[in-house]
């Protein structure tokens, strides 16, 4: 199930940077999960990172988002694949491009050369 976020929450700010999925934003008061994007962290940990690091333990399974490990490993892989929106940002930071190079040129110019 995905979990979700209580009005005990401290907006510590702690939870939203451990988030691999992006789902924990600032709500209009208190910060809040996105249950869309929420898989209990399937896919990425062994426990969910935000309950772990909450020093007031408030946030416990969403009542409306019961869903089975077989559900969170899909949503997951549906995250994986989905189109990076304005609200949202990439799951993984994208690649510097290497400049392109002669075939068998050095990585690196000696010095002097
Ligand atoms: S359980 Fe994991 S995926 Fe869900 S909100 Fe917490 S850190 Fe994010
Ligand atoms: S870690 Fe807990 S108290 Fe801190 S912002 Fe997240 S939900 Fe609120």
């Amino acid at each position: 199930m995905a979990l979700t976020i209580t009005d005990e929450c401290i907006n510590c700010d702690v939870c939203a940077p451990v988030c691999p999925n992006q789902a924990i934003t600032m709500g209009p008061q208190i910060y809040e999960i996105d249950p869309q994007r929420c898989t209990e962290c399937v896919g990425h940990f062994e426990e969910p990172q935000c309950v772990q690091l909450c020093p007031v333990a408030c946030i416990p399974g969403h009542p409306q988002w019961v869903e089975s490990q077989e559900s969170l490993w899909q949503k997951y892989r549906r995250l994986q694949l989905a189109p990076v929106t304005a609200t949202t940002q990439p799951l993984l930071p994208p690649r510097p491009l290497l400049p392109p190079r002669p075939c068998g040129a050095p990585l690196l110019a000696k010095e002097g050369s």
